[in-house]
């Protein structure tokens, strides 16, 4: 007997019928002899549309009465989850983020899990009920209702495995594992069997949405081994575990496309000591996280900073940065445009040189013109027109070979 665990995401749990498609894959696994906790999300969509509800109501919700809102999404699956299994004669019982002692910090619509207790879910199980638990969400000291970040049931499931020393986790979603590229964008990316965490991770923050990276963190922070699969066929999916040395060989196992970047100059600024501290601590004051950094030649005694931020942070960075700096004097200006940002991911490049090179001519050969540029050990990032970003992808992923692979 093992006790696993299976997280079903929005699409998967989609209507009535996809419900119910869930409910007899968790029949299986439980009659099989195992113990089972199911993680779901909100439907495809639930959560999109509550957002779009209240931003019709008030243009800046109140974060507390968002999680409120947003939470019910999951509540309602599952509830709908639980039901489907009682038809099938299992013995099933919900849970919520809190019930299940999901304790998080304060911070609403981002919290951070701080402790998992588990509640009575060993109880449940040894009870012989499979249990079903809803994704995204906790609870704070306070006892307040929190949200763990959007896509935030990955993380929900690979917390709640870790917690509970789960045997197997599993992730399923609409797509049959991790792929070289977006598969809705590039039509030849290719699934792959493994992926380390940290190329998982460096993908998920790139915009790979098919793991949300804190999710990601967490399983390598904890190693937690997990599986991405499809919930709408039986083929193997992609396993996500610590690098082994065969991994290298490959140079770039990925390339994400995140296209909801905005580009940020801000100029004007005291070419001084301490500007940028002030900038960049403005902006981490309002909790905006800063990606691409280039600071221009100073002129004049006044410098220029160029930056991208997430385009949803776009007016949350404007209000800092023009409170940080209204004292100063040097008309500091922002001026903020839509990007999209390209990414390559492979622990390969530790060992294999001349992959920029390859990058920026595949990109130069079509005229693409690259607008920012940034690096890490597995990672190169272009920031570019969003306009040209899909052609870029696909471009891309045809130069460092992944087409064929
Ligand atoms: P879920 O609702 O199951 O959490 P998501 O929509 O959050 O599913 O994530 C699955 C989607 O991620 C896929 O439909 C796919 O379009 C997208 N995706 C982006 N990058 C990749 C990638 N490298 N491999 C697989 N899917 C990807
Ligand atoms: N329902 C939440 C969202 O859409 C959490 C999730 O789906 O993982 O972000
Ligand atoms: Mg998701």
């Amino acid at each position: 007997m093992a006790l696993i665990v299976q997280k079903y995401g929005g699409t998967s749990v989609g209507d009535v019928d996809r419900i119910k498609n869930v409910a007899e894959r968790v029949q299986e696994t439980y009659e099989a002899g195992n113990e089972v906790v199911v993680v779901v999300s909100a439907r495809s969509g639930v959560t999109n549309d509550l957002i779009s509800r209240a931003k019709a109501l008030n243009s800046t919700p109140d974060e507390r009465e968002m999680d409120r809102l947003l939470t019910a999404g999951e509540q309602e699956t599952i509830a709908l989850t639980t039901m489907a299994l009682h038809s099938l004669g299992i013995p099933a019982v919900s849970r919520t983020g809190s019930e299940a002692g999901i304790l998080t910090d304060p911070n609403h619509t981002r919290a951070r899990i701080k402790e998992i207790s588990g509640g009575d879910l060993k109880e449940q199980l040894a009870a012989g009920k499979v249990v079903i638990l809803a994704g995204f969400q906790g609870h704070s000291e306070s006892g307040e209702v929190t949200t763990l970040g959007r896509g935030g049931s990955d993380l929900s499931a690979i917390a709640i495995a870790a917690a509970l020393k789960a045997d197997l986790c599993q992730i399923f979603t609409d797509v049959d594992g991790v792929y070289t590229a977006d598969p809705r964008v590039v039509s030849k990316a290719k699934k792959l069997q493994y992926i380390s965490y940290e190329e998982m991770l460096e993908l998920a923050s790139s915009g790979s949405k098919v793991m949300q990276n804190r999710a990601v963190e967490f399983a390598q922070k904890y190693n937690v081994n997990f599986e991405v699969r499809s919930s709408f066929n039986r083929n193997p999916g992609t396993i996500v575990k610590e690098e082994v040395k065969s991994m290298e060989d490959v140079v770039v196992s990925g390339v994400a496309l995140d296209n909801k970047q905005a580009k940020v100059v801000v100029s004007n600024l005291p070419d001084q000591p301490g500007a940028a501290a002030t900038l960049f601590q403005s902006l981490a004051n309002a909790d905006v996280s800063v990606d691409m950094i280039v600071q221009n030649i100073g002129r004049e005694g006044k410098a220029n900073m160029t930056f991208t931020v997430a385009r949803d942070d776009v007016v949350r960075a404007e209000k800092a940065v023009q409170s940080a700096f209204s004292d100063v004097g040097t008309g500091t200006e922002f001026e903020s445009s839509e990007i999209a940002i390209v990414s390559i991911v492979g622990v390969g490049m530790r060992t294999h040189s001349g992959v920029a090179a390859t990058l920026f001519d595949a990109l130069a050969n079509t005229g693409i013109n690259i607008q920012l540029v940034s690096t890490s050990e597995i990672k190169i990032s272009v920031g570019i027109h969003p306009e040209s970003a899909e052609d870029a992808t696909r471009l891309i992923h045809s130069a460092f070979g992944l087409d064929t692979v």
